[in-house]
């Protein structure tokens, strides 16, 4: 774990990224809360997965990298009704209350952009939350303020090995948990410290009305910012990867300002040529080009690899990551053993 900045305090905003993918989201919703001036620190709780440059990009950025291991809800019956498999490591989440170095915190998605300053959120008590859009008498798991206490950690951990969670991931637990929070309007955050992103078509005038003094947003659902490409002279976003969308986004405003910070502040960490990001930090020295290969290590890409060959490694990594493992073929002991014994 790298160590507190000297600025360090008692109340600290974190998020998770277990994969390389997903530590693009956190690279920007930290910059993002840089840019409008949090005082806070910030913390990223990360999982082995993630490979050795990201982690130094991850360094360069929070002033906490936490190595966290996967929690899982193991529940696919419930995630796959909620046609969201991959959520039951949303579960690792619940790291988050072990910080006890930290008297309270607001945890945050990654797939969530501060347009504000939202410091104020330290003034509200464990758990407050923003309503959810599809169940507004269950919070959303997007966004919440907590204490960490390692009692609260194993209390949660106890309900989920006894009843387990309703949706399979760790908003059901969690409002299993925190049950009395629907009646305790004090803890109901407005929906602007979460608006999640399809509210932009599904009530559009609301979104007319109010959309502009949104405080977070939310990329909430299957399809997030890294799934565009950007044209940063046109000043439009297209859609290049990840399943089809469901909505159309009509005010891709908020996917065009995600996409200036990425391109302005966090690009560089996954530029093609080895480059040293900050004069001050030698962890800050990486690294080579994932970012039209997300996720891949950058060794593999170092590798003089084809562009077929490269294609076949990313869908590799997407069969694996959706729970498509290959026990006797790619997958098989040996070859992952093979993988291991190279961080070793
Ligand atoms: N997450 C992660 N790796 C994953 C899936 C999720 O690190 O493979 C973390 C990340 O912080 C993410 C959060 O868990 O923002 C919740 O998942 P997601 O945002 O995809 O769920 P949604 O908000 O769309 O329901
Ligand atoms: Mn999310």
């Amino acid at each position: 774990m790298a160590s507190p900045n000297t600025m360090s305090q008692d109340e600290a905003f974190v998020t998770l990224a277990t994969n390389d993918v997903y530590a693009k989201g956190a690279l920007v919703l930290a910059e993002s809360l840089k840019r409008h001036g949090t005082t806070k620190d910030l913390i990223v709780m990360t999982t082995p997965q993630i490979s050795h440059s990201v982690r130094s990009a991850l360094e360069c950025v929070f002033d906490v990298v936490k190595l966290v291991n996967v929690l899982d809800s193991k529940d696919e019956a419930h995630l796959t009704l909620m046609k969201r498999p991959e959520l039951g490591v949303t579960f690792t989440k619940l790291h988050c209350w072990t910080l006890t170095e930290y008297r309270k915190c607001v945890f945050m998605d990654a797939d969530m952009l501060a347009l504000q300053n939202v410091d104020e959120l330290f003034e509200r008590e464990e758990l407050s939350a923003s309503r959810d859009s599809g169940w507004p008498d269950i919070f959303n798991s997007g966004l919440f303020v907590f204490k960490p206490s390692l009692e609260t950690f194993s209390k949660i951990l106890g309900l989920a090995e006894d009843e387990g969670s309703f949706d399979g991931g760790d908003q059901g637990l969690l409002n299993s948990y925190f049950s009395d929070w629907s009646t305790d309007i004090s803890r109901h955050l407005p929906f602007l410290y979460n608006l999640h992103i399809t509210a932009s078509y599904t009530y559009m005038p609301a979104f007319k009305k109010f959309g502009q003094e949104t405080k977070v947003v939310h990329f909430l659902g299957a399809v997030k910012p890294w799934h565009y490409s950007y044209d940063k002279s046109a000043s439009a976003v297209t859609q290049t990867d990840g399943p089809c969308n469901q909505g159309n986004h009509h005010f891709p405003q908020f996917l065009i300002e995600w996409w200036s910070i990425y391109e302005e502040k966090c690009q560089r960490y996954f530029s093609s040529e080895p480059e040293l990001v900050s004069e001050n930090s030698s962890a800050c020295v990486i690294s080579h080009d994932l970012h039209a290969n997300d996720g891949l290590q950058v060794e593999e890409i170092a590798t003089n690899l084809t562009k077929d060959a490269l294609q076949e490694r990313w869908e590799h990594k997407n069969r694996w990551e959706s729970g498509n493992v290959d026990y006797r073929g790619d997958d098989k002991f040996e070859n992952i053993q093979a993988v291991l014994d190279t961080y070793l």
